[in-house]
């Protein structure tokens, strides 16, 4: 199946963390076939002084829905990830999300796939774009690219560094 996965850091040495994660997700999850650039962005309902790197990667996985969301959770405690907070959002040295599994919709009390709001984040929306215009969001049957023309564009910055 082919997956879009979303990668946050905001902590440590985040490009790397970011790299890593890329590696982890070709060796546990699947081939990645395309990542997106870095992007930088202030973090996302809740404040921290610390801005996020973004990407998003393709994969094709043989992985069901709910064992990726366990490989993902094993890929973020390998990675070392500690959660201080329940159901807060709060600094993190990894983050991965699972926006698409194919055209699949899965709602579960652990896993809701399509992601929820990916259309208000640009920085799941814009890295995507990038690699992945034309897909049409399952639910919303409007494509990335759509998506990220009506986005309010809030903090969002290439990382050139
Ligand atoms: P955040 O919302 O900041 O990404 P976490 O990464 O801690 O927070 O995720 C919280 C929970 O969200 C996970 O334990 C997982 O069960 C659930 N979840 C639901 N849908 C998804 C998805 N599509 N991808 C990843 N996690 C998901
Ligand atoms: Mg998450």
């Amino acid at each position: 199946m082919k997956i879009y996965l979303g990668l946050g850091s905001n902590l440590g040495n985040k490009r790397l963390n970011i790299l890593r994660a890329i590696e982890m997700i070709n060796e546990e999850i699947g081939t990645v076939s395309v990542s997106s650039s870095f992007f930088e962005s202030k973090p996302w309902h809740f404040s921290s002084d610390e801005m996020f790197i973004n990407a998003v990667v393709e994969a094709n996985t043989q992985l069901s829905p709910e064992e990726l969301l366990d490989a993902c959770k094993d890929i973020e405690k390998k990675m070392g990830r500690v959660k201080t907070k329940e159901n807060e959002y709060e600094d993190r040295l990894i983050d991965l999300d699972i926006l698409f599994y194919g055209n699949q919709t899965v709602n579960t009390e652990r896993l809701t796939i399509p992601h929820e709001t990916i259309e208000e984040r640009d920085f799941v929306i814009i890295p995507m774009a990038e690699i992945a215009p034309d897909f049409v969001h399952p639910v919303l049957g409007k494509s990335i690219k759509a998506l990220a023309d009506s986005l309010q564009i809030s903090a969002i910055n290439p990382d050139n560094r």
